[in-house]
């Protein structure tokens, strides 16, 4: 509910009053490890386990002793948090540190070089920047090639060494029966066709369930219709590949794929040949969907995204801002699928619950150093984030990697407690999906429940909320859907997950079970 105030409410009311009616609009007054802390009337703390993990952002937990006491040493010691255009050591060393992991991961010591940003969303814009720089780039010099090869096959023809034939117009796709003769008029017919591929607009390709952000670019290659659809004219757009279903990259290949013109000269003839135009800009994959309702990719899968990208020089950016930094175990989920990323997207933990930071990483075979010069933020970059970063990094590394021992150990305590209860309620839970600390609970459908408060909710799409604050009131567990599948609740807990917390969600969980199993409505918290 809203605290009695007499300032008008102006940040983003809308939305507080839709979280209200699930009675999810609480204030959170302090937060510290795995729990907030909410107050009660008296003004007592209450506190809350949080599964919802600021959705990715405190893998170490909130308010991590050593981050804080690394973010009061810089501001103390007075570090030149914002200093544009000079010499960023601490961010050389960040991109170090990163490669040095990233190497371990991969089993490869080719350099990623690193662009930083402030949140998930602009890493993601950076990347699609950048590729999209490269392809013009690529299309630039294709494009001058084939200027080259026109004129030179022009003076092969001025100097009686070659001639247009039926079978050169053939070749073209022009009318084969007309006599041949005159290269100008070819030569104008394949320079309209190639402009007509050169005028395309770039396609991105990306998976259904696909979330990459919400900025203007980045939205148009997240799958949710309900974020994307009234922003389409502004970006580029996306085709979307139904998981799991490695024939239909072949059919979207086929249907959007296009053919440039060039002339050579063969045995006194001109001939016209095909080049491949680069329609696709880069496919966007998420090696673990978050927000798509925590959907592990198949390595089979996997790899037949990395053949076909490589098939058609198309670079594969992995977005790892939700299931990276540890939390699968790892740095990079990708890495145990054996998913090779051209670029890579972290974020999230990466501030450590304390800094804005996000970084996208590009290998040395695609990178473009021009980038540098025309892509920035006042923002990015920062001493302040890039120190954070690395006592983020030292955290995950130190003991020998225990950190990202304890994520997939905690993971799999927390996963055996979904499986149990999802055993005991087959008819309610769908299925447990997830890796390490990216768990997720999909609920069946409950429009069709004899109970018209679960039927409502299922049918006013807040059903994943309506649970969600069940939990928060009855239980002091804070989750919540992901925001494009609402049926399923999602599980980033802090490594610092303890036991008696795993208990208290399993006694939630069975709750929620249990009144759907009985169509009890009237049991659910009213908020
Ligand atoms: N990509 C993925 C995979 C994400 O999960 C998110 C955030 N949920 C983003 C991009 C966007 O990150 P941000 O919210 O920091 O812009």
């Amino acid at each position: 509910a809203r605290p009695e105030t007499t300032e008008p409410e102006l940040a983003e009311p809308h939305l507080r009053a839709v979280l209200d009616t699930a009675g999810l609009a609480v204030e959170y007054v302090r937060a510290q490890d795995n729990t907030l802390f909410r107050l009660d009337e008296d003004g007592t703390e209450i506190p809350v386990t949080d599964f919802a993990g600021g959705y990715g952002s405190v893998l170490l937990g909130h308010n991590r002793p050593e981050i804080v006491e690394r973010a009061r040493e810089l501001l103390a010691s007075g570090t030149p948090v914002h200093a544009q255009f000079s010499s960023h050591p601490y961010a050389n060393r960040l991109a170090a540190e990163l490669n040095r992991i990233v190497g371990r991961e991969l089993g490869t010591d080719e350099p990623y070089f690193a662009i930083f940003g402030n949140s998930g969303a602009e890493a993601v814009e950076a990347a699609i920047k950048h590729a999209e720089m490269d392809r013009g780039m690529r299309l630039a010099a294709l494009r001058a090639e084939l200027a080259r090869h026109t004129a030179s096959v022009r003076a092969a023809v001025a100097a009686g060494e070659a001639e247009v034939t039926s079978r050169t117009l053939a070749g073209a796709g022009l009318d084969a029966t007309a006599p041949g003769g005159d290269f100008e008029t070819l030569a104008a017919e394949l320079e309209r066709h190639n402009a007509e591929l050169f005028a395309r607009p770039p396609l991105f390709l990306s998976l259904e369930g696909g979330f990459h952000g919400k900025l203007a670019a980045s939205v148009q290659l997240t799958h949710n219709e309900g974020y994307r659809a009234p922003f389409k004219a502004l970006a580029a757009q996306a085709r979307f590949v139904p998981r799991e279903r490695p024939e239909a990259l072949k059919e979207i290949w086929a249907e959007e794929r296009g053919t440039l013109r060039d002339v050579r000269v063969f045995e006194g003839h001109v001939e016209v040949t095909e080049r491949e135009f680069p329609a696709f800009c880069a496919f966007l994959v998420e090696p673990i969907q978050g927000e798509g309702g925590i959907h592990v990719l198949s390595e089979e899968f996997a790899a037949e995204i990395q053949r076909f990208c490589a098939s058609i020089a198309c670079p594969v950016i992995v977005d790892e801002i939700q299931s990276g930094m540890g939390r699968t175990g790892a740095l990079l989920a990708s890495a145990r699928i054996g998913l090779r990323g051209d670029y890579y997207t972290l974020a999230k933990t990466l501030g450590g619950g304390v800094a804005k930071t996000s970084v996208m990483l590009v290998r040395q075979a695609w990178y473009r150093e021009e980038f540098e010069i025309v892509h920035s933020s006042t923002f990015a970059k920062d001493s302040f984030s890039c120190h954070i970063a690395l006592k983020v990094l030292e955290l995950l590394e130190a003991d020998g990697g225990a950190a990202y021992r304890r994520a997939a150990e905690r993971g799999e305590a927390l996963r055996r407690t979904l499986e149990s209860v999802a055993a005991d309620f087959p008819g309610v839970v769908k299925e447990v999906r997830g890796r390490g600390l990216m768990l997720g609970v999909e609920f069946h459908d409950q429009s069709g429940s004899a109970s018209p408060a679960l039927r409502e909710a299922a049918a006013g799409g807040l059903f994943g909320y309506v649970l969600a604050g069940h939990l928060l009131h009855r239980h002091a567990i804070r989750t919540f859907p992901t925001a494009s599948a609402l049926n399923t609740l999602r599980f980033e807990p802090s490594l610092l997950l303890s036991d008696a917390e795993i208990a208290r969600l399993d006694g939630g969980l069975r709750d929620v079970c249990a009144i759907m199993r009985d169509a009890a409505g009237e049991r659910l918290a009213a908020g």
